[in-house]
């Protein structure tokens, strides 16, 4: 038994040295040991063979445990992204400056944030739809002459109606899915409020004014007695919120299929006293479109119309920033230049 603990002692010294720890369990002391059970007389046999036994297992445990920390030594993280120096003999990261969030990331937070707080959820939007979600269900049906209007970039795949799928142009597309999602909210005597704000895509000629990518704000309030009056308040209130100064407002009629009255909905230049380049010298600015839901709207998502009404609405954000910080061309948003980016 002497024997087998100048043994643990020797491996255990050993252990530290090992460049691989398993190779203890191959050691010349541990196989004699295992030599010399045969030798033995049979009465010693058993206990002897048991101590050795003892001995092998305490190696392997020591062997599991410091391969476990190898193991977790080189799984420690390590970001594959980071921009590493490809020119110096070996990699290293390129030095960082402090980065910011996108100015238009920034504004989206904020508006989610106001709307957040007079009961909005906020929804995602797609970058691929169908037709059926762009026009079918916002009551523009086949043939309608207002679709021209919407001068979307299509796939060559078709749908299950044989009609390509859009890049939406408006985040519309979202209000069927969100009327029947939030559907049970009137069933618990509760309003749908929900603002979807997301990219949008159109076929346009490209200037300091238009985009072919920019992003829309959608909002939809659907309960009993919902009046245009309430609208008129929602957004005013939000208005004044995220340009932190009070503002008249003003409605004038105009057409959408999706919904009926329809408003152009305009706002007292908030930069000016008696005109300026924002508003183009009229102090006042169209800034969205709006009205309440068309019935159809809300029939082809299954609620009734003769009990609930709502309200819809879908504003620029870009235009929101653009006039907030003075910002010429919308170009700017999506041209990736570290100098524009880094004033925000
Ligand atoms: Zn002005």
């Amino acid at each position: 038994m002497e024997q087998i603990e100048q043994a643990r002692k020797a491996l255990t010294e050993r252990f530290a040295e090992l460049d691989v720890k398993s190779n203890i369990l191959k050691a010349k002391e541990l196989r004699e040991l295992y030599g010399e059970i045969p030798k033995l007389p049979v009465e010693q046999r058993s206990a002897f063979g048991q101590a050795v036994n003892v001995l092998k297992n305490e190696l392997e445990t020591m062997v599991a445990a410091a391969e476990a920390a190898v193991e977790s030594d080189s799984l420690s993280p390590v970001d594959v992204t980071a921009p590493f120096d490809i020119n110096a003999t070996r990699p290293k990261l390129l030095p960082t400056e402090q980065g910011t969030t996108h100015p238009l990331t920034q504004e989206i937070e904020r508006v989610v944030e106001i709307f957040g707080r007079m009961g909005f959820v906020a929804e995602e939007s797609r970058e691929i739809d169908d037709q059926y979600h762009m026009f079918e269900s916002l009551n523009f049906p086949k043939g309608h002459p207002a679709r021209d209007d919407y001068d979307t970039f299509m796939t060559t795949q078709a749908d299950t109606d044989g009609d390509p799928y859009v890049a939406p142009a408006h985040t519309s597309t979202m209000q069927n899915r969100i009327l029947k999602k939030y559907y049970a909210n009137l069933e618990n005597d509760e309003a749908i409020a929900v603002v979807v704000p997301d990219r949008v895509f159109r076929n346009e000629d490209l200037d300091a004014r238009h985009e072919h990518t920019f992003y829309q704000v959608e909002g939809v309030y659907v309960a009993k007695g919902v009046h245009a009056g309430m609208l008129v308040a929602t957004l005013q209130k939000f208005l004044e919120e995220y340009y932190d100064r009070k503002l008249k407002v003003r409605v004038n009629p105009f057409y959408f299929p999706f919904t009926e009255p329809s408003f152009e909905f305009a706002l007292e230049c908030p930069f000016c006293e008696s005109g300026c380049s924002v508003c183009s010298q009229s102090k006042w600015i169209e800034l969205l479109g709006c009205g309440m839901i068309h019935p159809n709207v809300l029939k082809a998502a299954g609620i009734d119309p003769n009990v609930y009404t709502g309200f819809a609405f879908g504003c620029g954000i870009d235009r929101l920033v653009m006039m907030k910080h003075n910002i010429e061309d919308i170009r700017h948003f999506e041209s990736a230049k570290l100098d524009f980016l880094r004033q925000f």
